[in-house]
């Protein structure tokens, strides 16, 4: 499948891997937009939050969790911010779904 997360994931594409286990990986952001930004990403190929099916709660649970233990870790603990962009109209230019977690800097509202 030509998905540049899955290649992450397979290790085909290097990426500043911050965690991974059975079920998501989490790595730094490229272009980071935050002193701390990095994606957290399931290993199953999901093309967007809407594409969710009950099957994946658990996953997505997972995600959210993984999100705010590793923000804390990287010394988010007075808050960061999560996003998942949606489609073409959120923004999302990697069809494989991922959270962005951004912290270590006043974040405003609302998003652009
Ligand atoms: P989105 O625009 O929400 O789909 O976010 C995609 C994100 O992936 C952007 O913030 C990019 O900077 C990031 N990104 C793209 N390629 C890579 C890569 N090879 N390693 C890490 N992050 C990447
Ligand atoms: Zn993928």
């Amino acid at each position: 499948m030509d998905c540049l997360f899955c290649k992450i994931v397979a290790g085909d594409i290097p990426a500043q891997k911050l965690y991974e286990d059975e079920h998501v990986v989490a790595f730094h952001d490229i272009a980071p937009q935050a002193p701390v930004h990095f994606l957290v990403i399931p290993k199953k190929h999901i093309r967007m939050l809407s594409d969710l099916t009950v099957e994946d709660t658990f996953l997505a649970g997972h995600i959210l969790y993984t999100a705010q233990r590793l923000a804390k870790e990287l010394g988010c603990d007075d808050g960061f911010r999560v996003v998942m962009n949606t489609n073409e109209i959120g923004g999302q230019t990697v069809y494989h779904i991922h959270m962005h977690v951004l912290g270590q800097r006043q974040l405003t509202w609302p998003p652009g």
